[in-house]
């Protein structure tokens, strides 16, 4: 499964950002995941749940922010994002198109839980 890797190497990264001593307080990781990639948000989600249960980061829960495929026409520089996978420009019909994004798959931000609202 392409996501379970995924949620591996994410892990993996994360394990090595944070000292060892703070891993329990991982709250949030933030990550960007364009359409591209292939990655279907929910059962990245599932997987990586599932790998970190048996780590020290097992309360940590990942917020995936989903990136449009956008493209630039290098004809008439027409910029518009990509749905339904029609790769062609609206403005023109040029398939000779520049990918802007949507193949994003990149950790934004890991949180950390205030000490205040450590639960008992
Ligand atoms: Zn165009």
């Amino acid at each position: 499964m392409h996501e379970l890797g995924i949620a591996q190497n994410i892990l993996q990264i994360v394990q090595q950002s944070v000292p060892d001593n703070q891993a329990a307080d991982v709250r949030k990781i933030r990550i960007r995941v364009g359409q591209l990639s292939g990655v279907v948000p929910d059962s990245l989600d599932f997987c990586f749940s599932a790998i970190a249960n048996d780590t020290k980061l097992q309360r940590a829960k990942l917020d995936i922010e989903q990136v449009p495929i956008t493209s630039e026409c290098k004809d008439c520089q027409h910029r518009f994002r990509i749905s339904e996978m029609d790769f062609s420009c609206p403005a023109c019909k040029s398939s000779n198109l520049e990918l802007v994004s949507g193949r994003e798959l990149e950790i934004i931000e890991i949180e950390l839980a205030d000490e205040d609202d450590e639960a008992p």
